[in-house]
């Protein structure tokens, strides 16, 4: 599932690819609950409009149109996005095609195996936006900010830090390479933390993320990330330096002690048992 740096590598590669500045001359929706639902109205709704500029908040990439809507779109399990030739081939999972014009001749592929991801057209992405917690790369997010998410909460400092609506843009990977970072246990309650845990925590969450970004994000598995051009191949180089996550038995980097798997709130999580210490 792409995280905060994969979505801001896709975000990057559409931005590179020259994106902004494309007329959709036309929308077909192989699979209308991607759209929301309503395949010809979004159809109607999109064509003729201009993507004139792409920005990210949390894992969503809002493209925002010339018409003043925006086209809300959310990766979720397997999304992916790919500005093709329209002649390059199909793959059979493209679920919205969106055929650019000025010039003609590429499309904007929604590429999602299962389903899930969405691309919807709003007047105003605000009300779904401003659901989501705490931008971490956010010049304004640090210790406060997290401090004021956290203080008050009893529930585990990991499926805490999962839930988009208190820091937006983490899954799985950061939440458990930020806390080996930190130093501090997946299952330890939120508010158990003390200030310095908060404060290394407030660091380690944005240098994880900006160290996933450098390295264009992690591929896990088979697939090849997120990635605009699939002819350039998998270039996602952050699972080489993941510290915890998925190396279960290996040393830990910082003092040797076998990294463990262990289940916190129904997700797997990789933790050193010497430098995080379990809540007693
Ligand atoms: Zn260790």
């Amino acid at each position: 599932m792409p995280e905060l740096p994969e979505v801001h590598t896709v975000l990057e590669d559409l931005r590179r690819a020259g994106l902004p500045g494309r007329r959709i001359g036309d929308a077909l929706v192989e699979w209308p609950r991607t759209v929301g639902g309503d395949a010809e109205a979004f159809r109607t709704a999109v064509r003729g409009d201009r993507i004139d500029d792409l920005r990210r908040r949390g894992k969503y990439l809002v493209f925002t149109l010339e018409s003043g809507r925006s086209l809300l779109t959310h990766l979720r399990m397997s999304g992916r996005l790919y500005l093709q030739p329209e002649s390059a081939p199909r793959t059979g999972y493209e679920r919205v095609r969106l055929t650019l014009v000025d010039p003609a001749g590429d499309e904007l592929r929604f590429h999602d195996p299962r389903k899930f991801g969405r691309m919807l057209l709003v007047d105003d992405p605000s009300p779904i936006l401003e659901r989501l917690g705490a931008e971490p790369l956010s010049p304004t997010f640090g210790t406060e900010v997290l401090t004021a998410e956290l203080q008050r909460r009893r529930r585990q400092i990991k499926p805490l830090l999962l839930d988009q609506t208190v820091v937006a843009g983490l899954g799985n990977i950061y939440v458990d390479e930020a806390l080996w970072e930190a130093r501090i246990h997946p299952e330890r309650p939120a508010n158990s933390l003390t200030d310095a845990e908060t404060a290394d925590l407030a660091v380690a969450i944005p240098t994880v993320l900006r160290r996933g970004i450098e390295n264009l994000g992690t591929s896990l598995g088979t697939g090849t990330s997120n990635f605009v051009f699939p002819e350039s191949g998998p270039r996602a180089r952050n699972q080489e330096e993941l510290r915890v996550f998925r190396r279960t038995g290996a040393p830990c980097p910082r003092c040797g002690t076998p990294i463990r798997r262990i289940i916190v709130g129904q997700r797997s999580s990789h933790v050193c048992p010497a430098c995080q210490t379990p809540p007693r």
